[in-house]
C-alpha cells in the first residue's frame, strides 16, 4: 500500500552517507570535505530497534514504526552538535527530490475508504442490541419422554448483557401454552 509519497520512518541517506566514525571534536566541515555524512555509525538506531532491523537499509516489512530509532538518533545528533532528524518521518520523494508533503489521489481514496469504514463501525456500534442470546440444544441429547408421558428437551441458553446496567431477562415458551 505504500509508494514513494508515503510517510514512513526513514533514514535520510543523502545526509547520512558516507557513514563513518566521528572523532570527538572533529569539525563537521572537515568530515564533509572528506566525503563523510552525518551518520557516525554508532548503531544506536539498530540496538534500540525491537525487531532488530537496521533502518539505514531502507523501509522494511519488519518495521513497526515505533520510532525508537528516531529518538536514539536525535539524541546522538544533539550530542555531536548536528541537527536532529537524520532518521525521521519522511517520504522517499522528500528525501530523494526534496519534495514537500502533498496530498495524492491515492491518499484521498484511502481516506475515503477509512471514513466509510469508520461510518460502518459507528453504525454497528450505535444500532447494536443491549442483549444477545444464543439458544442451543444440549449436545448429544435427543428428546426424552417422562413417566407422565410428557416430552422433555434440554437446551442451553447463553445471554450476554452488552450494556453497563442490569437487564431483566425472562425465558418464556411462545408455543405450547403452559408447558
Ligand atoms: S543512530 Fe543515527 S548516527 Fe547512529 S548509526 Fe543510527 S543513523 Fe547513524
Amino acid at each position: 500500500m505504500i509508494d514513494e509519497n508515503t510517510m514512513v520512518v526513514a533514514y535520510d541517506y543523502k545526509r547520512g552517507e558516507r557513514r563513518g566514525p566521528w572523532r570527538r571534536g572533529q569539525p563537521f566541515l572537515q568530515r564533509e570535505s572528506e566525503g563523510s555524512g552525518d551518520c557516525i555509525n554508532c548503531r544506536q538506531c539498530v540496538s534500540v530497534c525491537p525487531t532488530g532491523i537496521d533502518i539505514r537499509d531502507g523501509t522494511q516489512m519488519e518495521c513497526v514504526h515505533c520510532t525508537a530509532c528516531i529518538d536514539a538518533c536525535d539524541t546522538v545528533m544533539e550530542k555531536i552538535g548536528r541537527p536532529r532528524g537524520l532518521i525521521r518521518y519522511a517520504s522517499l520523494d522528500s528525501i530523494e527530490r526534496g519534495k514537500l508533503f502533498h496530498f495524492t489521489p491515492r491518499m484521498a481514496v484511502y481516506s475515503l475508504v477509512l471514513v466509510v469504514l469508520a461510518g460502518v463501525l459507528a453504525f454497528l456500534v450505535f444500532t447494536r442490541s443491549d442483549v444477545e442470546a444464543t439458544l442451543l440444544r444440549a449436545q448429544g441429547l435427543l428428546h426424552q419422554t417422562t413417566d407422565e408421558g410428557r416430552i422433555s428437551n434440554l437446551y442451553t441458553v447463553k445471554v450476554i448483557n452488552k450494556s453497563t446496567r442490569d437487564v431483566p431477562v425472562e425465558l418464556r415458551l411462545e408455543s405450547h401454552q403452559g408447558s
